[in-house]
């Protein structure tokens, strides 16, 4: 048995117990990089007939399917994208959970305007610019993972710091260095989308956080001065 399925395939059954994810909406993937290759849910199989033989191997270098006899998720040239261009992605969560996806879908940033969110994302999580007719026509999945690298690239921001975006008008993808990481991000980037949207209802105008008290919130958890929790 390959454990790298078996990673894939359990890590699916905590995104099904999430609560972020219904019908077949939603793909995992997780990445092996020293074997140049990452595994993915298969396209339009329901979370209950998810077992690790299900799950689809796929090259990192050509893109190609290793093996198993199923279709990869559509998605699958968007994680290729991001696993080529954020090296330092293990593993990627795709949901259309409600409230990242109402803000994805009103092209809202999920601002930082707290601790809560600093503790897990330094600074907003992006939205992308909506994608043009011909990148819709041709060859859509590899060019929302190109608008995703766009927008971390012209707005200078590092994947690993911010490791979430909301694709205009589609939804949420996040990642992290493994599949726990990459879950519970995506867990939480759903509560901080629901946090903003009532804060914009609340205070449309209130004031930005200081850039120190997110990065005394951020640093304390992540990064060589980290001190929170235990060693
Ligand atoms: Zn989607």
């Amino acid at each position: 048995m390959n454990t790298l399925r078996d990673t894939v395939c359990r890590a699916h059954l905590d995104l099904a117990n999430s609560g972020l994810v219904i019908g077949t909406f939603g793909n995992l993937s997780v990445v092996d990089r020293a074997a140049g290759v990452f595994a993915i849910k298969p396209s339009g199989v329901p979370y209950d007939r998810l077992s690790p033989d299900r799950m689809v191997r796929v090259s990192l270098m050509t893109g190609a399917v290793i093996d198993g006899d199923l279709r990869p998720s559509s998605d699958t040239p968007t994680h290729l994208e991001l696993y080529r261009a954020f090296v330092d992605c293990g593993a990627i969560v795709h949901t259309h959970s409600e409230y990242a996806t109402m803000l994805a879908q009103a092209r809202l940033p999920i601002r930082c305007m707290g601790t809560t969110h600093a503790d897990y994302f330094r600074g907003d999580v992006p939205v992308t610019r909506p994608m043009r007719e011909e990148e819709v026509e041709r060859d859509y999945e590899k060019n929302t993972g190109v608008v995703i690298v766009e927008t971390f690239r012209s707005e200078r921001l590092s994947p690993a710091d911010v490791p979430a975006v909301l694709v205009a008008n589609h939804g949420p993808f996040a990642w992290g260095p493994d599949a726990a990481h990459a879950v519970e991000h995506a867990r939480v980037l759903e509560y901080l989308a629901r946090l903003d949207w009532r804060a914009r209802l609340v205070a449309p105008d209130a004031p930005r956080p200081g850039r120190f008290l997110i990065d005394k919130h951020y640093l304390r958890k992540h990064g060589p001065g980290a001190y929170y929790g235990q060693k």
